[in-house]
């Protein structure tokens, strides 16, 4: 077997052990890095443009960011903290278009504007009400709101023709909001690493096991094409291996990360490529979740531009499953992810979820009929046969133990590291992609606290993220100094 000695290892090539790669070059150019990807192309898992919706998530449009209390108040703390973590990646993004990390900002980003839509009195009034609280923070400032067919019209022709005059409707639209093509993104990312001496990629490797040595982790690597095992020993392992991170952390056996299990859904979305119709919508337009829908199924007809080519996508239709992964999973992985340490947390969690598995396992068996009479909500001119349904990626959301109940499901994105900072492994799939950046900061500032404290580093930060070590939440002025030109240098102004 052969090895050899690498400063960090980064497993898995997807969006966020790419962006951990480049943020590191960047940092420390002198670092020796390899990245491991099981399949034999880079972001080809939950990255991959046809797998995710590609909603660069601001939180202008999503429903579930904004939720409400039985006393009907709306929180909107989540929202303004996703907002702010999508202008890091912007500023990201940004800065590598202009050093020519990146090609034409066109082939990874492209300006959609952000709606929510609703129609009924109730879901009308919380609108209303939610869009009063968003506008008055700065950071959502832009959005507009109506309840006029006329302009609502204007703003999403194929959702409001041939509706019923009768229903009350309303809307929220934010004129800049983006839609991201992540694995145009990601091996745009790999591409530009790739050209560095000492970064690897190594496509067509699997880790298989995980164990921590004096000074080091040794990583076992099972090359397919060879077919031969190999050792890797790495001062840092980032453990980016999307919904293959669980097993993984397992392996690992660090402390930090006893207690994890995970929950995966499935999805699927109806896509339509009929030019015809596909020129007529140009928006992303969010409703609201159905009762007992889980929050990643709340439906959406998006403008999608994926490898330069253009579609309607709507979705996504959630759905049962026992895999962690859509390429190369097994119908084995739930079980086999099911440890003592997690066991008591997986059962709660399952059991407090029974409804939320019922509605799933339901979702598999719908018709294309029932899922085009649901599309039909949103575009009432909607015909079954311009519509296919196609494959989604897996979702590994988090379960973890709670001390009241003993197990909890979480439908957001954590990071579990071990104590002295030489492992890291990102768990969850939400907001996923579009926070990247701010969870490979927050990833960086754990496990290399040293180094992130010298001038080097923070000055070097601060030409990449300009914002950074200030907050674009308590600073109006800030924010005028930097989204602007973000959206500029990322051809996303509205004209
Ligand atoms: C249906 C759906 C819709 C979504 N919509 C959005 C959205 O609109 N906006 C947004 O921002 N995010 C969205 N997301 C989330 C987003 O796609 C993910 O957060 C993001 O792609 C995760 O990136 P990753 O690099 O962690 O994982 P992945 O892209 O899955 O990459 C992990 C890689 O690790 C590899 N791997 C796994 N195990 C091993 C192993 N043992 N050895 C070597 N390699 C391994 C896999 O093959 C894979 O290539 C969505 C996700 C889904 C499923």
């Amino acid at each position: 077997m052969t090895s050899n000695t690498v400063d960090v290892l980064l497993i898995g090539a997807g969006v966020m052990s790419t962006t951990m790669g480049m943020m590191l070059k960047l940092l420390d150019p002198s670092l020796k890095i390899t990245m491991v990807e099981r399949l034999d192309h880079v972001a080809h898992e939950s990255t991959d443009g046809w797998n995710n919706a590609g909603t660069g998530h601001a939180a202008y449009c999503e429903l579930n960011y904004t939720p409400q209390g039985r006393d009907g108040s709306i929180d909107i703390k989540k929202a303004i903290n996703i907002n702010a973590a999508f202008e890091v990646s912007q500023q990201f993004w940004s800065y590598m278009v202009k050093q020519d990390i990146l090609p034409d900002p066109s082939s990874f980003i492209n300006r959609a504007p952000h709606l929510s839509f609703v129609w009924g009195e109730k879901d009308v009034a919380f609108l209303r009400k939610r869009y009063e609280i968003m506008s008055a923070h700065h950071l959502f400032a832009d959005m507009e709101y109506s309840e006029d067919p006329r302009t609502l019209r204007e703003w999403m022709p194929l959702v409001m023709n041939n509706r019923d005059p009768m229903q009350r409707v309303a809307a929220t639209r934010v004129n800049y909001g983006a839609d991201v093509d992540f694995g145009s993104l990601t091996r745009g990312m790999a591409k530009h690493l790739k050209a560095h001496d000492n970064f690897s990629l190594l496509l067509s490797h699997s880790v298989k096991d995980i164990t921590r040595r004096k000074d080091h982790w040794a990583v076992l690597v099972d090359d397919h094409r060879k077919n031969m095992a190999r050792e890797i020993r790495a001062k840092f392992v980032f453990i980016g291996a999307g919904g293959g991170a669980l097993p993984l952390l397992q392996k690992s056996d660090i402390t930090e990360a006893e207690g994890y299990g995970g929950f995966p859904v499935s999805g699927q979305w109806l896509v339509c490529k009929k030019p015809e119709i596909v020129k007529q919508h140009y928006a992303k337009v969010y409703g609201k979740a159905a009762v007992g829908a889980p929050p990643m199924s709340v439906p959406h007809l998006d403008t999608r531009i994926i490898d330069g080519e253009s579609a309607l996508l709507f979705g996504p239709f959630a759905g049962f499953t026992t895999r962690f992964t859509k390429e190369k999973g097994s119908i084995f992985d739930l079980f086999s992810s099911m440890k003592r340490d997690n066991f008591k947390a997986m059962v709660h969690a399952g059991l407090d979820n029974f409804d939320l598995t019922r509605y799933l396992v339901g979702e598999v068996f719908q018709s294309q009929k029932t899922r085009v009479d649901t599309l039909r909500n949103f575009f009432p001119e909607a015909r079954d046969e311009d519509w296919h349904l196609a494959e989604a990626g897996q979702r590994v959301q988090i379960i973890k133990k709670d001390p009241v109940n003993g197990g909890k499901l979480e439908f957001g994105t954590e990071v579990v590291a071990s104590a002295d900072g030489s492992l890291a492994a990102l768990l969850g799939a939400s907001p996923g992609a579009s926070i990247a950046t701010q969870t490979i900061i927050d990833v960086l500032e754990r496990c290399f606290p040293k180094r992130m404290a010298t001038e080097a580093w923070q000055n070097r930060l601060r030409e990449i993220v300009p914002s950074y070590g200030e907050s674009l939440v308590d600073d109006p002025e800030l924010l005028k100094r930097i989204r602007p030109a973000s959206l500029k240098t990322l051809e996303l102004d509205p004209v």
